[in-house]
């Protein structure tokens, strides 16, 4: 381009008019106006009751069709939302991807509606004069295999999560909108969850009305095998454990299985000093064909997990956090919330900062109170805090991402699968966050002599307001003074240090002063080996550095270990070792054979149809984690264990 010599001269407003007019402005782009806003949530009543109906009967085609009514004050522009900020996935998860088959009429005329074309979960319409209400209908198609998401309709379980089935107005806080939901279900279905029953008409279940708020908290399960245990008979508030399966023998429990489940609910209530619901039900699926979940809600929680939970017992400890998990929930992230995460509806974006303690202190409870309660021994609830130990001890990518950057990971990776999770580290807040816990418990044991622990501030801090369900929300600022009202010291600094943290390695601080020390050694925990089965992997990243799925496909390689180094990544498929056909116990033999010699493990891999032939250079045989108690020292890991009478 060339610019006349006047050109330079003129003044800055003569140059922005040429611009404005001349060849620039037709060639370089400018941004369009922005769509108009979407009218923010109000703490002010949305007049009327919405009627919600749900049939869940086409188990075949594993389709919800949801009608609607919407009353409405008077003709104008109104705006529909699709919940799309999830609380507990703590991210914009909302499956509008599913929705199909929006229809909108107002007395039997069509209304046109016309999507947002920046928030995609938005419909804008005008509601004609004389309208008294609006007939919304549409189906939820949800995902008939792995690849489009969780299966939630299999032909003996459906789960029903509101957030997928309904449309509600914008301008109003969620809990300002009445819904008088009501579903129908498959013959022979029995269902459970926190609503409210109103009447049953034949195989349709109305509920009590109540704010969309709550609906959006209280899932559905139903089955066609289903058993209820009641945890806590004759208490204050009944705590259900409601049961489908995949098949009728699996719902079979033995009288200390429940027993130890009944002991949940006596430790958490030692623990918190309070409840926060009405009745509390844990929404409990046994299944290899629905999909298995872990999410919190206030008066309920939705656990899917094995089908092998109670007829193998013995075999499966690594499903026996989740429920001590969830079920903390409902005082450590529904009725406490941090601040910045609560949100007035479903659309308002969430921010994630305190995840560390919402996630990261549930995730220490959960193992604590599963021990206390004996759903975990002592030995497996060591094995699985070394487990923790090691893997955030290897985790490398600490040295360019901060422990309190991951809390970013929900809206960042949205749970899809990482290729290189020890360098881009993951939502380490749950588990890094857990040993931040231990390390701030045992620190306030050691400071006070044994009088004082975590307990203490989880009392203080979770144990208000007994039997209220109104959400109390927190700062960083709050969970300090309340660590200073337990034991005075210098949280702020303790926490940033842990949060901002570059390492080197985990912090480990809690294990030593619990009494302890990670080792390692050739022979793998019981603990550990369930929770490889059960995620149907062979888990050798402490040794040459790799998981590995089913078919010899790798589905991690540890940043800079001994298989990277060897140059092996996520997806390649092990298909020979030192010249035999790849087994994981073959793997294994090989590398307690390569100890302490000179000679490599020679792998025969495959990359689509590539093959190669590669040496890893590791002779330290295998390694697992463990925890050692150390000589002389106390062991207060011992008595946070240990359950309370
Ligand atoms: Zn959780």
């Amino acid at each position: 381009m060339k610019f006349a010599l006047e050109a330079l001269i003129v003044g800055a407003a003569t140059v922005g008019a040429m611009v404005g007019q001349g060849a620039m402005a037709q060639t370089t782009p400018q941004p369009a106006p922005p769509s108009p806003p979407i009218e923010a949530p109000r703490d002010v009543p949305y007049p009327g009751v919405i009627r919600l109906a749900v049939d869940a009967t086409d188990l075949a085609r594993a389709i919800f069709q949801v009608r609607e009514s919407v009353p409405v004050a008077g003709p104008g522009p109104m705006t529909l939302l699709y919940p799309k900020w999830l609380p507990g996935n703590h991210s914009p998860t909302g499956p509008i991807d599913k929705l199909a088959g929006l229809v909108i009429t107002a007395g039997g005329a069509p209304v046109a509606w016309r999507r947002d074309p920046v928030d995609v979960y938005a419909f804008h319409l005008e509601v004609p004069a004389g309208a008294t209400a609006l007939d919304v209908t549409f189906q939820f198609l949800s995902p008939v295999g792995t690849r489009e998401g969780r299966v939630m309709m299999t032909p003996d379980m459906l789960s029903l999560q509101w957030n997928t089935l309904v449309l509600y107005p914008a301008g109003h806080f969620s809990r300002q909108i009445s819904v008088q939901p009501s579903v129908k279900m498959p013959a022979g279905f029995t269902l459970a969850g926190a609503l409210e029953t109103a009447g049953v008409a034949g195989s349709t279940t109305t509920f009590k009305r109540t704010t969309l708020n709550t609906l959006l908290d209280s899932p559905l399960i139903a089955g066609r095998y289903f058993r209820r245990f009641d945890l806590d008979p004759g208490g204050a508030a009944a705590v259900n454990l409601d049961v489908i399966a995949d098949h009728p023998q699996e719902l079979a429990a033995t009288e200390a299985e429940i027993g130890a489940h009944k002991a949940l609910v006596r430790q958490a209530y030692k623990l918190f000093g309070s409840h926060h619901y009405d009745h509390y039900d844990f929404l409990f699926s046994l299944s290899d064909k629905m999909g298995g979940n872990g999410l919190e809600h206030h008066q309920s929680s939705e656990d899917g997990t094995t089908p092998k939970y109670f007829s193998e017992w013995d075999k499966t400890p690594a499903a026996r956090d989740l429920l001590a998990h969830e079920y903390t929930h409902s005082w450590n992230g529904k009725f406490r919330r941090p601040a910045d995460l609560w949100t007035p509806n479903f659309n308002v974006p969430m921010r994630d900062s305190l995840l560390w303690v919402y996630e990261g202190q549930t995730q220490y409870w959960g193992f604590v109170l599963a021990a206390r309660a004996g759903l975990l021994t002592k030995q497996q609830t060591l094995d699985a805090i070394a487990d923790v130990a090691a893997v955030y001890d290897h985790r490398v990518g600490r040295v360019w991402r901060d422990l309190e950057d991951t809390t970013d990971d929900p809206i960042i990776a949205m749970r899809r699968p990482l290729s290189w999770l020890s360098w881009q580290r993951s939502e380490d807040y749950y588990s890094e966050g857990q040993l931040v816990w231990l390390d701030a418990d045992t620190l306030i044991r050691q400071l006070s002599r044994g009088k004082r622990s975590l307990d203490d501030f989880a009392k203080a801090f979770f144990g208000v307001d007994d039997g209220s369900y109104v959400t109390r929300t927190y700062s960083f600022d709050d969970i300090v003074s309340a660590l200073n009202a337990v034991e005075p010291y210098d949280w702020a600094s303790f926490l940033h240090a842990r949060l901002e943290g570059h390492g080197p390695g985990a912090p480990l601080d809690g294990l030593g002063r619990g009494g302890y020390r990670l080792v390692y050694s050739e022979v793998e925990s019981d603990y550990l080996a369930s929770a490889e089965a059960l995620r149907k992997i062979t888990d050798l990243s402490f040794s040459i550095g790799v998981a590995i799925g089913k078919d010899g496909a790798l589905i991690a390689v540890a940043w800079d270990g001994p298989a990277f180094k060897a140059g092996l990544t996520a997806g390649t498929q092990i298909v020979a070792v030192n010249g035999e056909t790849y087994d994981p116990d073959k793997l294994k033999q090989a590398i307690r054979d390569a100890r302490g010699t000179a000679g490599p493990i020679v792998l025969l891999v495959k990359d689509n149809d590539i093959f190669r032939t590669l040496s890893i250079d590791y002779h330290d045989g295998l390694r697992y984690p463990h925890l050692e108690p150390v000589a002389g020292a106390k062991a207060s890991l011992d008595d946070i264990l240990r359950p309370r009478s």
